[in-house]
């Protein structure tokens, strides 16, 4: 094996720069990409550091170290970025101390007119220390880990390793000459470039994972209850109803309205009423089975699909449900408001499609309306409020 130790460099400054240089481009175009941002700066740092490592013998001592030093600095701006993509950003001034302590030890190895293997392990040093934080960093990411984090994490573990047997090398041979084309050098310089490019790659996959998800999320979750919106709730509710129809499961869909929700706003303010629509939206989550999947169709209209649980079955737990939201308590900065829903269920078993049940069960919540609200409608039967039983004539 034999490479031009300076032709790699070369490649490195030039791809770190190409790589960086685009990336900035693409995070400059607005919305919440500081992280790649700072990232993409950092790819930038590194190459026109690299450049400076190479021209180093034409600069006069001591200006020639400006590029490790701007080397140091790029590696402490990624960290930064991988410390912000994990939502460590308070950790931020702990790297950049840590950094201005790397770089100070550098600067006095220099100053003190090192030796130059010396010099290469304070250098490596501080690339074993950086590079090792940036691994424990992303691991320690609050997000959920995904496969594209562990191999950024195992490429940054990884590239301190090899910085640690760079230190190595320079301590035990003080007429080590960090370019040479001696073939460890070369092998250990190969490593890095690969680990680099898995690492600029890996962070990129990550930053637009994290964007799918946020995608993901927008499109199927209702940003006010933070529950499934109408589209979701809908490819869900079709899911269970074919599952029930396969097992031959009984399966129920109920349609649910926020009574007098006018009044609520009316009275309370817009935001007192959208704090009784994430209530509701609580409520949902909480008091209903996993295996249930509910949704907010719009405004202030709910649907739920209850699996294995015939008509009959479902009219006891969506009174259940109407008794636990007829007695929550919203605090609103107007006082305390109360509400109350009306529901109609449909059966949803036996190959009828969810678009007829949903309807059907649509015409049940108006009778409910139109029955004097706060009630629970199937088939043509009323459970009225216990304080107003006298609604079951009224149907
Ligand atoms: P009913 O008992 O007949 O259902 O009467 P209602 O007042 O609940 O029904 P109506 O359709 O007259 O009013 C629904 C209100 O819901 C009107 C609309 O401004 C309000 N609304 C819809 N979406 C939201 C929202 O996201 N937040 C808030 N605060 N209000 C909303
Ligand atoms: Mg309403
Ligand atoms: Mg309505």
């Amino acid at each position: 094996m034999g490479f031009d130790t300076k032709t790699l460099w070369i490649t490195l400054a030039i791809s770190n720069l190409v790589f960086g240089a685009l990336m900035l481009v693409y995070a400059g175009q607005g919305g919440s990409r500081g992280t790649l941002r700072s990232w993409a700066s950092a790819q930038v740092f590194k190459g026109l550091a690299i450049a400076l490592i190479l021209v180093k013998p034409a600069i006069p001592h001591p200006w020639g170290f400006s590029g490790n030093l701007l080397y140091l600095a790029g590696h402490a701006l990624e960290l930064a970025a991988f410390l912000a993509y994990a939502g460590q950003g308070r950790r931020i001034r702990a790297a950049g101390l840590v950094f201005a302590g790397l770089a100070a030890a550098y600067l006095a190895g220099i100053a003190a007119g090192a030796a130059a293997n010396v010099l290469a392990v304070l250098f490596s040093s501080s690339l074993f220390v950086l590079y090792g934080l940036s691994a424990m960093a992303l691991w320690s990411s609050r997000r959920r880990r995904s496969p594209v984090q562990v191999l950024l994490v195992v490429s940054n573990g990884l590239i301190a390793l090899t910085a640690l047997a760079r230190i190595g090398l320079a301590w035990s041979s003080p007429a080590w000459d960090p370019q040479s084309a001696a073939l460890a050098n070369q092998a250990m310089f190969l490593l890095g470039y690969v680990f680099s490019l898995c690492d600029g790659f890996s962070f990129l996959l990550l930053v637009k994972e994290d964007a799918d998800r946020s995608l993901l999320r927008m499109a199927t979750i209702d940003q006010l209850t933070g529950i499934p919106n109408r589209a979701h709730f809908l490819d869900l509710a079709e899911d269970r109803r074919r599952l029930c129809l396969r097992s031959g499961q009984a399966v129920s869909v109920v349609m649910m309205d926020v009574d007098y929700f006018k009044r609520v706003n009316d009275e309370f303010g817009h935001s007192a009423g959208d704090e009784v629509l994430r209530r509701v939206g609580c409520a949902l989550r909480e008091h209903l089975r996993d295996v249930d999947v509910f949704g907010r169709l719009g405004g202030e209209e709910f649907a739920i699909v209850l699996p294995g649980t015939s008509l009959a079955a479902a009219v006891p737990v969506a009174d259940r449900l109407r008794a636990i939201l007829a007695g929550l308590e919203v605090e609103t900065a107007k006082g305390t408001t109360r509400i109350t829903v009306s529901m109609g269920i449909a059966d949803l078993g036996g190959g009828r499609s969810l678009e007829l049940a949903m309807s059907e069960a649509d015409g049940r919540l108006y009778r409910a309306k139109a029955a004097g609200r706060n009630k629970v409608v199937a088939v043509s039967e009323t459970i009225p409020d216990k304080a107003g039983a006298s609604d079951r004539a009224a149907l």
